[in-house]
C-alpha cells in the first residue's frame, strides 16, 4: 500500500471555496500520478475547526470522487497552526517506491516541504562502494523512487556483448543505438530492467557485462541518450539516483549530493560476496584488478566521467557498515529539508 497526501486552504468558509479548493486537490493528485479509480481504497481528509460551512468528503463525492469510501475529521485547534486548510490522505493500492508525488497547494505549500517538492538525491561513486544498498534503503524511507543508472549501461553492454560488438567500436555502437528499446519498470518496489522487451535485471549483473558496460558508457552517443532517460525520469518525481556522473553531470542542481567511496580492496571483497551469494564464483585478485582498471576507465573517459562533484558530501565506506552509512546520509539531508 502507498499513501499520497495531500493538502490546500480555502480563501473563505463556505461552500464553494470548499468544492473548488477540493476538486481542484484532487484533480491533480490524480493526474500528477497518473491514478486509476481501481487503485483507490480511501480517502481520508481532516479540517481545521474554523471549517464549518460544507463538508469536503460531500465536496469530493459531488465532484466525481464517489467510488471508495471517504471520511472527514475535524483537527484540534492548535496555536500558530494554519488556517482553513484542508488535507487529505488516499490509500492506494500502488506498490511501495512506485514514487508518488504529494501535492500541497495554496496557503498549505508551506506544510510539508519535504515531501511535496521534488528533490533528487545524487549518490556517485565507485564500484563497490556500497552506494546502490544506501540508495535503495533511503528511497524506500522516504517512498521515492530509486534509479539505478549503472542498470542502464549494463544493458547496453548486455546488448553488444549478445550482438557481438566491441563495446568499444563507436560506428557498431551508433548503429545499434538506433533501435535499442530499454526502459526502467518499477515491479514490488524493484527496479527491473527491460532490454528489447526482455527482463534483463538478472542478466546485466554478470561480472563479464561489467566491464562491458564500462566500455560502453565512455562512447558519447550512448551517455547522450542514458542522461537524456535518466533527466526525464528526475524531473518528475523525487528519486535517489546512483552512479557516477550524477552530481557533476547529469543533474548539477540536485538537492543533495554524495560521493560514497572505499579502498579498492574494500569494494572487491564486497563484489566479490555480491557475486558468490548469486552462485558466480570469480578469482578475487582478478576481480580487484578488474575494479581498479573500471574505476580509471570511468575517472578517465573524456565525457562526464566519474568524478566527485564539488559540492558533494564525500563518505568513505572502508569501514563503516551500512547503517552507519544511511545514517550519514540521512542526518545530511535531514538538516537540509
Ligand atoms: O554501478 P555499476 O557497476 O552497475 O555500473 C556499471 C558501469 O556503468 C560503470 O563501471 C560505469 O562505467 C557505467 N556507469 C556510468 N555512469 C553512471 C552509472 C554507471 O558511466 N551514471
Amino acid at each position: 500500500m502507498t499513501i499520497i497526501r495531500g493538502a490546500t486552504t480555502i480563501e473563505r468558509d463556505d461552500k464553494p471555496s470548499i468544492v473548488e479548493s477540493v476538486k481542484t486537490l484532487l484533480d491533480d493528485i490524480f493526474q500528477i500520478n497518473a491514478l486509476k479509480k481501481e487503485e483507490i481504497k480511501v480517502f481520508v481528509f481532516s479540517l481545521t475547526n474554523d471549517i464549518h460551512s460544507y463538508h469536503p468528503a460531500k465536496a469530493a463525492r459531488e465532484s466525481g470522487y464517489d467510488f471508495a469510501p471517504l471520511f472527514a475529521a475535524t483537527e484540534p485547534d492548535i496555536d500558530g497552526g494554519l488556517k482553513l486548510c484542508i488535507r487529505v490522505m488516499i490509500l492506494t493500492e500502488l506498490q511501495e517506491n512506485r514514487g508518488v508525488k504529494h501535492i500541497y497547494q495554496k496557503g498549505a505549500k508551506t506544510l510539508r516541504k519535504d515531501i511535496s517538492e521534488i528533490f533528487n538525491i545524487a549518490l556517485d561513486g565507485p564500484a563497490g562502494s556500497g552506494k546502490s544498498t544506501v540508495a535503495k534503503i533511503i528511497a524506500a524511507d522516504y517512498n521515492i523512487l530509486y534509479l539505478d543508472t549503472g542498470a542502464m549501461y549494463r544493458a547496453c553492454g548486455l546488448k553488444a556483448l549478445r550482438l557481438g560488438i566491441s563495446p568499444k567500436d563507436k560506428g557498431a555502437v551508433e548503429k545499434m543505438l538506433l533501435d535499442l528499446n530499454l526502459s526502467v519498470e518499477y515491479r514490488d518496489g524493484k527496479q527491473h530492467t527491460i532490454l528489447d522487451g526482455e527482463d534483463v535485471s538478472l542478466a546485466i549483473r554478470e561480472n563479464v557485462v561489467s566491464m562491458a558496460a564500462s566500455d560502453i558508457s565512455a562512447q558519447h552517443a550512448v551517455r547522450i541518450k542514458m542522461v537524456e532517460m535518466q533527466r526525464e525520469i528526475a524531473q518528475n518525481m523525487s528519486c535517489v539516483l546512483d552512479g557516477r556522473d550524477i552530481g557533476s553531470y547529469v543533474l548539477p542542481n540536485a538537492k543533495f549530493k554524495f560521493f560514497i567511496t572505499a579502498d579498492s580492496k574494500v569494494r572487491a571483497a564486497r563484489r566479490f560476496s555480491e557475486l558468490a551469494q548469486r552462485g558466480e564464483h570469480v578469482d578475487f585478485e582478478r576481480l580487484h584488478a578488474e575494479i581498479v582498471a573500471r574505476d580509471k576507465q570511468d575517472s578517465e573517459r573524456d565525457f562526464a566521467p566519474l568524478v566527485c562533484a564539488e559540492d558533494a558530501v564525500v563518505i568513505d565506506t572502508s569501514e563503516m557498515n551500512i547503517d552507519d552509512v544511511v545514517t550519514a546520509v540521512k542526518k545530511v539531508i535531514q538538516s537540509q529539508i
